[in-house]
């Protein structure tokens, strides 16, 4: 049986299509020199994929992480324009992002690809972080649930419990993506239990309670700490927020 010890609080930083190569290096660095040993939270970046290579080298030594913004699940082939779980660890990349909302929306990926997604990157060994999270409309119409349900069982679907343990959620209502306007705390708890209920249901109570779960949209300084004191709130995906020092480093020191 896998160890589903306690969840650290998880600090990600998704640099989207943003920061030339000079500016994600010099912030690379700036973060690890402020990291210490990553003992009691745990913090990694999601660089464009041209910097992955770059941003691992920087990072070594230090306990950042870093990870791909989206895989294809296939390992290899005619796929022009895409790249791979192999490929990503094959450039030190150690997680990759799931089902981004802009990928879903912008980049209309369907849900059912999400599954393949997560378990491609969990053969090659790498971490992933599954995105979910309604639009307004869907809120607005009582489907919050409905929709967040739906991602979490094809994005995890035919997943063993100590797979699961290997992922992490991030609940990211899009309508509080880069807007913003974050949720309220008891927003997001009352999703995040009600993904943690679901998680129970699908991989027992031992998983569920060691998957961590993240909330993202429109994270700051200023809101950072309250989020984070909610139950079933792990760890934040923080967006535009993560691009400069003087934002990302005090979420990522925020005071537990
Ligand atoms: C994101 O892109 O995952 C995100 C949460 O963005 P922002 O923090 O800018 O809302």
């Amino acid at each position: 049986m896998a160890d589903f010890t306690g969840r650290k609080p998880y600090i990600a930083g998704n640099w989207k299509m943003n920061l030339d190569r000079m500016t994600a290096l010099d912030l690379v660095k700036t973060i690890k020199g402020r990291l210490g040993d990553g003992d009691d939270r745990e913090v990694a970046v999601f660089p464009s994929f041209v910097y992955l290579a770059d941003v691992v080298a920087v990072a070594q030594g230090s306990p950042l992480g870093v990870g791909a913004q989206n895989l294809y699940f296939e390992e290899k082939g005619a796929f022009t324009g895409e790249v791979s779980a192999p490929m990503l660890r094959d450039v030190g990349a150690t997680r990759v992002l799931v089902g981004h909302s802009e990928r879903r929306h912008i980049f209309k990926e369907p849900n059912d690809v999400m599954g393949p997604k997560v378990a491609a990157a969990l053969k090659a060994d790498l971490l992933p972080i599954l995105c979910v999270g309604e639009t307004l409309e869907e809120r607005k119409a009582g489907r919050t649930r409905q929709v967040v349900d739906k991602q979490l069982k094809a994005g995890l679907a035919g997943l063993t419990p100590e797979q699961a343990h290997r992922v992490t959620i991030a609940y990211e209502p899009v309508w509080a993506i880069g807007t913003g306007v974050n949720a309220t705390p008891e927003q997001a708890g009352e999703v995040h239990a009600f993904i943690r209920g679901k998680l129970k249901d699908l991989f027992g109570i031992d998983a569920s309670q060691g998957i961590r779960i993240l909330y993202g949209g429109s994270v700051k300084p200023d809101n950072v700490k309250d989020l984070m004191a909610v139950e079933d709130v792990d760890g934040v995906l923080v967006g535009g927020a993560s691009l400069k020092p003087d934002l990302f480093l005090p979420i990522i020191e925020f005071d537990r």
